[in-house]
């Protein structure tokens, strides 16, 4: 759309041309294109704005990755994971993953453990209680009983337990926290479930905290339930952060297949699988927990092929990365990645403590949790956490600060997660400017008006916005 006089010469600098000169396309669908060049400094000059992901202290996922990685994830940009007759070295990389895992996560025969990838814990989240939930009914329903009330029990989980319940027709009974309590404890478990819990989820690796729930403990009472009640409630470990790094830094823990009652667990490859972005793995501990109703044979890409998916195509890119992964580092290299993550989570959580305003209330302790550090005012300041988190932006750190769980919801808290790519260096980066920005906060109060909702509240991923007051949203 030059203009007279105006250049559209291929030759010409991008940023005297068209749409550099005019501004981007925002409403209605372009008529016309434009050439490459000008397409990618366009868009990719958009992306400036996005803040910089490796110093997004709020997210649990992948944000560095070795070139190689990058190299594979370009080769592998036309594969489709469903196509496993177009593709079928792809999907072998996919059945080795899963008996990789099988392994790894303790199943009793790792050859005929069922599993498959998906694009994250959500989706695999959503198989493994759609399995849950299968098995129950068909259980009901052989014995004559009443198939209309299934719940499920948990403590405070991540958002993908509440979508399941939702999307698919089940109460949620979630453990009410009180005093000090930041889990689901054994004791509760008994007391909430009954003849239509389809299956009870642990979170290995809890969102708010990092905190490990005690899988061998929920396990032994729901033993105990059993004897009581004759009920034998299937258990689901939410490991999205947490299968990836216990088996490899504390591997005796037990929290996987190790416990019987453990019939299926979900993690993401793109959180302590150190995986790009997109692939996540759902896992039940034999083909039986797997009920046959959800899985579908195809057969018009060629071939016939049993899938139990909830999409149908899907990026075959992380996959072969995340294979990449387990063959680059095995065994002992994950547990060096991993190692060096905690050693910086309790530098990061020493720090933290030794500022003075701040209680840790989870920090690099493999026994308890994931490379979260998560803490909390220690008494009255003139600031409050969404204060430091808007001040540490200036900075360009994202740190979220938000409100505990349901029943503890008046206390705000604040967390890091130290990530594959985080070093001690950033990491004294990271709290020389805390310090900097406590200090600032004391000398200049800031104003009261600045409230939870305006400063964004809790956000697992990239984080909302904030918005200074008296200024329109940034
Ligand atoms: C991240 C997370 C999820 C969701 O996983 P995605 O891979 O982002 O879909 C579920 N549960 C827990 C405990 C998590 O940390």
């Amino acid at each position: 759309m030059s203009g007279p006089g105006e250049s559209n010469n291929e030759d010409d600098d991008v940023y005297a041309r068209g749409l550099m000169r005019h501004g981007a396309p925002r409403r209605g669908f372009p008529r016309r294109g434009t050439d490459p060049r000008v397409a990618y400094q366009l868009v990719q000059d958009e992306l400036m704005l996005d803040g910089v992901s490796r110093m997004n202290l709020a997210t649990f996922c992948t944000t560095w990755v070795e070139p190689e990685v990058r190299k594979l994830m370009d080769q592998s940009i036309d594969k489709n994971m469903i196509d496993k007759d177009e593709y079928p070295q792809t999907a072998e990389l996919e059945r080795r993953c899963v008996r990789m895992l099988a392994d790894l996560w303790n199943a009793p025969d790792p050859a005929s453990a069922r599993g498959t990838s998906t694009t994250g814990s959500s989706e695999a989240a959503m198989l493994c209680g759609l399995a849950a939930k299968f098995a129950w009914r068909g259980r009901r329903t052989a014995a004559g009983e009443s198939t209309d009330r299934p719940n499920l029990v948990c403590g405070p989980v991540q958002v993908c337990w509440e979508k399941f319940a939702r999307y698919f027709d089940v109460e949620i009974r979630q453990v009410p926290l009180s005093g000090d309590k930041l889990l689901m404890t054994p004791d509760d478990v008994g007391r909430y479930c009954d003849e239509n819990t389809i299956m009870v989820v642990c979170n290995f690796g809890q969102t708010f905290t990092g905190l490990f729930e005690d899988v061998r403990g929920i396990s032994d009472a729901l033993d105990r339930f059993q004897e009581r009640t004759g009920l034998d409630v299937r258990l689901h470990v939410d490991g999205a952060s947490g299968a990836f790094v216990a088996p490899f830094v504390n591997p005796d823990l037990v929290w996987d297949f190790r416990l019987p009652r453990v019939r299926s667990l979900n993690a993401s490859g793109h959180k302590g699988g150190l995986a790009p972005l997109g692939a996540g793995w759902a896992l039940w501990r034999e083909a039986s927990d797997l009920p046959e109703e959800l899985v579908f044979d195809v057969d018009y890409l060629g071939g016939n092929e049993a899938t139990f998916n909830l999409n149908f195509s899907r990026p075959g890119g992380q996959v072969v990365a995340q294979y990449y992964d387990f063959v680059r580092l095995g065994h002992e290299g994950y547990a060096h990645v991993h190692r060096a993550k905690y050693e910086t989570a309790r530098h990061i959580a020493a720090g933290v403590a030794g500022m003075g305003p701040f209680e840790v209330i989870s920090g690099g302790d493999p026994d308890l949790g994931i490379t979260a550090v998560a803490w909390r005012m220690a008494g009255d300041e003139s600031f409050t956490p969404y204060d430091l988190a808007d001040r540490l932006r200036t900075r360009g750190w994202l740190v979220p600060a938000y409100p505990l769980p349901r029943d503890r919801d008046d206390e705000i808290v604040q967390r890091v997660l130290v990530r594959h790519g985080f070093s001690r260096d950033m990491a004294d980066l990271f709290l020389e400017d805390m310090v900097d920005c406590v200090g600032h906060l004391r000398r200049h109060t800031p104003s009261p008006s600045l409230t939870q909702a305006e400063a964004g509240g809790f956000n697992h991923g990239a984080g909302s916005r904030s918005r200074v007051p008296g200024e329109p949203g940034r």
